[in-house]
């Protein structure tokens, strides 16, 4: 199935042209003997990896790798398969035979979430390879186990799914083999769509096009790339909404799901109109782009999980979205009838579409928003089922439970999952958008200036 991704190009980067004398430099390039090789890869049993850990008691924020990028040439010159690209994760390539190689993929740290994030470039360079042919590719994880079956293409823009290429799998995930078809041309292969910071570029410049749209940076990652942020609005006095995204780097179908969400709000429909007469939607679309440049696991170049860090803000990233979030509303100003919040959505991915709420009995704002909202996209899509986790992380330092917490106001995870069919993601995530949006134009508008707002001024109950 041709996984087409709609308006918004996806666009592969290649960093930089490969120069064969510098890729034979590169330091992990190798090409050592098949025998050593076919007894050491052997599918072993191997322990799985134990579960995340708290980022900041097992390590400095030095010490991981700040990039994986590598490129290794075959023994004969004719097979080249890369990683340096936005993206790409490979972190070692050996060859075990003319046509076999052995891929190992490393996470950015240890004791790490298994989201064992791949992505590499492969191609026949060989005049007289140029028909097709396969080659075998043994891919192997440290420090976790195989979650994303593959995602080829051909341009590094249109994907389709592949996991049909795998023709072998270790039985706890440690391993798995592919076979792959070469021809001339170069093949991508990853865990999901290469989704990057360009890409989101290109799909915010698109919508900024609208003049209800509008873009800023409101501060650097730690590798000093912007995190942008886009205003959606026609109303000069606005309540808000606000929507972050991509603080996991491998999470693309969550990516894809907020596209489709603000192209929804963005866009020309009647709804959205009316949508932006009353509200402004502040959009934070990539929130890790360092981790997403270096095909990270899960964490930003420090080695920290962005979304356990709502607590302590020690990265550079929560800091700035944190600093635009507490320009609203909160618990213990809530007669200010000015910037008024009324929903926070985090896009996250994981193995099924979920929501991950608050308590049903939490006193936020707006009262009952959460079960209204579920149920009325559980009404347009009767044969799609709406699941809600209805107590997850609100202990952790979640950017959801710091926004119920601190802000009362609702706040929801919104997971969408690895292998949903990206047609079914539009249309659901199109379609809640406007179920939102209908929901909140029929929310009581707040007082004039002065007048005290009727919302919670009580502790939000996260149990
Ligand atoms: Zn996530």
């Amino acid at each position: 199935m041709i996984a087409a991704l709609g308006p918004f190009a996806i666009h592969a980067l290649m960093t930089s042209p490969i120069d064969d004398r510098s890729v034979l430099r590169a330091p992990t390039v190798r090409a050592i003997p098949i025998a050593a090789l076919l007894l050491s890869f052997s599918f072993c049993l191997l322990q799985s990896s134990p579960a995340t850990a708290d980022p900041h008691s097992k390590y400095s924020f030095e010490s991981i790798a700040q990039s994986s990028g590598t490129t290794f040439v075959s023994q004969k010159n004719d097979i080249l398969i890369t990683s340096e690209f936005a993206g790409g994760r490979m972190n070692r390539c050996d060859q075990i035979s003319d046509d076999e190689f052995a891929i190992t993929i490393e996470p950015e740290r240890n004791q790490i979430n298994d989201s064992a994030w791949y992505a590499f470039r492969i191609e026949s360079t060989a005049a007289e390879l140029s028909n097709t042919h396969d080659v075998t590719i043994r891919l192997s994880y440290v420090g976790g186990t195989h979650r994303y079956d593959p995602k080829i293409s051909r341009d590094g823009r249109t994907w389709e799914t592949a996991a049909h290429l795998v023709t072998r799998r270790h039985p706890v995930g440690k391993e798995v083999e592919m076979r792959i078809p070469l021809d001339g041309k170069p093949i991508w292969v990853a865990g999901q769509e290469l989704l990057d910071s360009e890409t989101l570029d290109v799909w915010a410049d698109h919508l900024s096009e609208q003049p209800h749209v509008s873009r800023s940076v409101i501060g650097k990652s730690v590798q000093g790339r912007p995190l942008h942020r886009l205003d959606i609005t026609e109303s000069k006095r606005p309540d808000y909404v606000f929507i972050i995204a991509r603080q996991h780097p491998p999470e693309v179908s969550g990516a894809i799901g907020m596209m489709h969400f603000v192209d929804a709000i963005a866009g020309k429909s009647e709804l959205g109109k009316q949508f932006r007469d009353r509200y402004s939607t502040v959009v934070v679309p990539m929130v890790n782009p360092d981790g997403v440049a270096h095909g990270h696991w899960r964490c930003n170049a420090n080695g920290v999980d962005l979304n356990r860090d709502w607590s302590h803000f020690s990265q550079p990233e929560t800091r700035a979205v944190m600093d635009q979030l507490v320009k609203y509303r909160t618990l213990e100003d809530n007669d200010r009838d000015e910037q008024r919040l009324c929903l926070f959505i985090d896009f996250h991915s994981t193995f099924d579409d979920v929501f991950y709420t608050t308590p049903r009995k939490s006193n936020l704002f707006p009262k009952d928003f959460t079960q209204d909202w579920l149920g009325a996209i559980q009404g347009r899509f009767p044969k799609y089922e709406v699941n809600q986790v209805a107590d997850h992380n609100v202990h952790r330092a979640t950017s959801k439970a710091w926004v119920a917490q601190t802000l009362g106001v609702t706040a929801i995870t919104y997971e969408f999952g690895d292998e949903t069919n990206r047609d079914t993601i539009r249309s659901v995530a199109t379609g809640a958008a406007e179920e939102m949006m209908r929901l909140l134009i029929d929310l009581p508008s707040k007082p004039t200036q002065g007048a005290r707002v009727a919302t919670t001024n009580a502790k939000p109950i996260l149990k």
